[in-house]
């Protein structure tokens, strides 16, 4: 059954910091703080539309949630709850900075109700996290995902990749120490460098450039695929698109469907690894899920002409009862 967020955003609001990447209001799009009445509208309209509370989490997004004025935390999270009480949602999920949790915190998230906390980690990597203004180390990281985990909530963290000073292999490094602490989900951000932040600045000065979806997709592919083999949900891959975001930013790797062009670069991946070693004089179909076709085939079948190149002459066809990610290879007869 799918998971549904009712999402309220928290943007900038008492975040002391200037990370090289953020354009707060940029990101989620809006530029006025949330109040408690944001929080009755957003439950109000999902109720509406028949969301399914036991699947549903109220989340507030967008900030460094633990961090802004006590009185709004509070306020905001006393009508979550009202809600949360009200309809049996599954819970409240918010999302905040590794060095603002702790022990009291952690308690007064519990008595509201709570479930999932996600850590904005970015890199694993404290060279890059100075680099880019984070404000807190990777061993911050470490201390907050623990502690979450103590407390019993649901660990989320998220990662950027392409960041300033940064490269694939210092992601890869960032993807691995992640596993480390065993989060339960996980997000991936390829870094979208947007209009009055620093990494805007450092591009139009020439010394930062960063890769573009095309150059990120077959990496962030890569992390996915690891992710998901320790059993870790990678819940988003990519910045959601927004009108915001599309008029602000003016480099890296922006895509309105990052996730499906990775998963494209994974098809790609599993169909070579099928046909390794099968005679190219022949011809072949390759079956995959029926839904996942265009994905399969890739964007502007890219796929299709990958394998092309690589001189097999294949034809992808969907088929019932396969699994994601499941690919069948057959004799063109
Ligand atoms: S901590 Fe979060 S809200 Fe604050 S500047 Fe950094 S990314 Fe933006």
């Amino acid at each position: 059954m799918s998971h549904n967020n009712i999402s309220i955003f928290v943007p900038h609001k008492g975040c002391p910091n200037d990370c090289s990447f953020c354009n707060q209001r940029a990101i989620s799009g809006q530029t006025k703080s949330a109040a408690a009445q944001d929080v009755e509208k957003a439950v109000k309209t999902a109720i509406e539309y028949n969301v399914e509370p036991k699947n549903t989490e109220i989340a507030f997004f967008g900030g460094s949630f633990t961090a802004i004025e006590r009185e709004d935390m509070l306020s905001l999270l006393t009508a979550a709850k009202h809600f949360l009480d009200i309809h049996k949602f599954a819970g409240i999920r918010v999302s905040t900075r590794p060095d603002c949790i702790d022990g009291e915190i952690l308690e007064i998230l519990k008595n509201y109700g709570v479930t999932s906390i996600e850590l904005g980690a970015q890199s694993m990597n404290d060279g890059v996290l100075t680099a880019n203004r984070r404000g807190h180390t990777a061993d911050d990281v470490r201390k907050a995902s623990k502690l979450i985990k103590e407390y019993g909530f649901e660990l989320g963290l998220q990662m950027m990749t392409g960041l300033y000073k940064s490269d694939f292999q210092k992601d890869l490094q960032t993807a691995l120490e992640i596993i480390k602490l065993r989060p339960d989900t996980v997000r991936i951000y390829p870094t979208v460098v947007l209009k009055n932040t620093h990494l805007g600045d450092l591009q139009e000065m020439g010394e930062y450039c960063a890769p573009n979806a095309e150059e990120s997709a077959p990496f962030c592919a890569k992390l996915l695929r690891l992710f998901e083999a320790e059993g870790i949900k990678v819940i988003k891959l990519g910045l959601h698109s927004s009108e915001t975001v599309e008029s602000d930013m003016i480099g890296g790797a922006y895509h309105p469907a990052f996730r499906e062009l990775c998963e494209g670069h994974i098809y790609l991946e599993k169909i070579l690894e099928k046909l390794r070693g099968k005679d190219k004089n022949r011809q072949y179909v390759i079956y995959v899920n029926k839904k996942a076709l265009s994905k399969a085939k890739g964007q502007q079948k890219r796929n299709e002409k990958a394998l092309k190149n690589q001189g097999f002459h294949c034809i992808i066809k969907g088929k019932e009862n396969l699994e994601e990610f499941q690919i069948e290879v057959a004799d063109l007869i």
